[in-house]
């Protein structure tokens, strides 16, 4: 079928009272952004949906893009018409000709929106499908579970002639939900997290902890690709924060309590991600965790671990099994990189028997032995080294950012 415009329709967001112009408005904006490379194309937004009219520019194409935007829930190639009965019926049957496959079965679902039209919806389903079965006398009705539904929606602006729904992203529009930073490792979990996060509508700065020169050049590029990624899912210039781990690590290594490293890492980097979030008006930090995936992800283990920040602790994948996450990373196209085989700070000194279930008193204690941690901490903080990350460029390129605090 030639497509003439696509009709996108938006997600959740649209039954919740608070701020509905708002995210409609920045959906839009995003469409546009996202859309930009189509110059042809006229966006416009009416009666809570966006119509995209082709102008010629290719459907795969724009489709392609449209899957990926969040705050979209579907959207629809169709046909326009002027609301007239004989034009409608030639629309829909056209509609019904174009079908990749003839289908044995149809109905007609008929919205009038545009109440001045001459015949309601019960008299149009009649009118349209009773030419649509002379037309086609192989096709039969079905109501209950037609093969293809044949949806007209007769606007005051014209009439959509369409028969296929094509699922997007859903979720909010970026940034709709507020600001929090993402714990970026190298692994699996964290861009998945980051991508459940930002579907979510929250707008994310990450923050990812190296071990310089412990860890190499290529875990941090591996890193770099990853945000990478996760800017080119809304098409703006994302931040990393690189922060250097290598002191605090080496000296947690000092304490002979080898099966507490990884709580007390993991709280250095909830103490110092709730720093950076703070300077960056973020209020919550976004991890991959998921629970009793490893000795840290244990409910007890998080208790310990979470004590030690205020800020809300976001975990998308908290009850995600792994081959789930697994798959959503091949889906996001993360996958691949996340598993080169770089090592990441936390599988260095990675102890024999870390603890499932540390106790939170015993961990105050021996952090309180630790040499000059709060200034490690202040140091770790001050000396971060933040890139930012533009959508179409290579990640080679990505520059240490001007940022507004530096
Ligand atoms: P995988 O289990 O596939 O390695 P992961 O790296 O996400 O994924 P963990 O190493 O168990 O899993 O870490 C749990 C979470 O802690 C991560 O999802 C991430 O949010 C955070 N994290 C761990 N290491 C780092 C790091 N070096 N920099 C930033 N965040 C980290
Ligand atoms: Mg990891």
């Amino acid at each position: 079928m030639k497509v003439d415009m696509i009709m996108v329709r938006f997600g959740e967001y649209t039954i919740k009272g608070r701020n509905r112009g708002h995210f409609e408005k920045r959906i839009v904006e995003q469409v546009r952004r996202m859309l930009r490379p189509f110059v042809a194309l006229q966006i416009t937004r009416a009666f809570g949906r966006i119509y995209i009219t082709l102008n010629g520019e290719s459907y795969e194409l724009i489709s392609a893009k449209l899957k990926h935007i969040f705050g979209i829930m579907s959207f629809s190639p169709v046909r326009k018409c002027a609301s007239e009965l004989e034009t409608i019926r030639e629309t829909a049957l056209e509609v019904m000709a174009a079908l990749p496959r003839k289908p044995s079965t149809f109905k007609v679902t008929m919205r009038r929106v545009d109440k001045s039209f001459p015949h309601d919806s019960q008299e149009m389903n009649h009118l349209v499908g009773g030419h649509v079965l002379r037309a086609m006398p192989d096709l039969k009705v079905n109501v209950k579970q037609p093969e293809v539904e044949l949806r007209i929606e007769i606007q005051p602006e014209g009439t959509y002639v369409f028969s296929e729904v094509v699922p997007a992203a859903g979720g909010f529009p970026y940034g709709t939900n507020g600001k929090a930073v993402l714990l970026l490792s190298g692994g699996i979990d964290s861009p998945v997290a980051g991508y459940l996060a930002m579907r979510k509508g929250l707008e994310l700065e990450a923050i990812h902890f190296h071990s310089f020169p412990f860890t190499s050049e290529q875990a941090k590029q591996k890193v770099i690709t990853l945000a990478q990624m996760l800017a080119e899912m809304n098409g703006v210039p994302f931040k990393l924060h690189m922060v250097s781990f290598t002191e605090i690590q080496t000296s947690f290594t000092q304490c002979n309590q080898d099966h507490l490293i990884i709580t007390l890492m993991r709280r250095a980097m909830l103490r110092i991600a709730e720093r950076l979030a703070e300077r960056s008006g973020a209020i919550g930090i976004v991890t991959g965790d998921s629970l009793g995936q490893v000795a840290s992800q244990t409910l007890p283990s998080m208790n310990v671990i979470g004590r030690t920040v205020e800020l809300p602790l976001l975990r998308p994948l908290i009850t995600t099994d792994k081959n789930d996450i697994i798959r959503m990373a091949e889906q996001i196209g993360t996958y691949e990189t996340s598993i080169l085989p770089f090592e990441d700070c936390c599988t260095l000194f990675i102890p024999k028997s870390p603890s499932t279930n540390p106790n939170l008193n015993v961990v105050r204690k021996v952090e309180s032995f630790v040499p000059r941690l709060d200034e490690m901490i202040e140091e770790a903080i001050a000396q971060t080294e933040t890139l930012v990350i533009t959508p179409g460029e290579s990640p080679e390129t990505a520059k240490a950012g001007k940022d507004d605090w530096f």
